[in-house]
């Protein structure tokens, strides 16, 4: 697997990414020890996609959206698209 760490754009900014990478839960005020692989990403593609932010959340703070092709998001995203797909 190629994808231990890497670098990715996100919000026009390079960060590392990857399961290698340690990080911290972004969730405001969460001090969570997590890493930057996908198991943590909002959205399902690492600096964000339509649905996710690519922001890197520890499990309390990131919901299963159940739909395909969505994958896991945090509160922020999983309410937008709550909004999204209920009116
Ligand atoms: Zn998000
Ligand atoms: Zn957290």
């Amino acid at each position: 697997m190629g994808n231990a760490s890497y670098t990715i754009q996100r919000n026009g900014e390079t960060i590392a990414a990857g399961y290698a990478v340690k990080a911290t839960c972004e969730e405001p005020g969460c001090t969570a020890d997590i890493d930057r692989g996908l198991a943590y990403l909002c959205g399902q593609t690492p600096g964000g996609d339509e649905n996710g932010c690519g922001g890197y959340y520890c499990g309390s703070h990131l919901y299963m959206s159940l739909q395909e092709g969505v994958g896991d998001l945090c509160g922020r995203c999983i309410a937008t698209l709550v909004r999204k797909t209920t009116t």
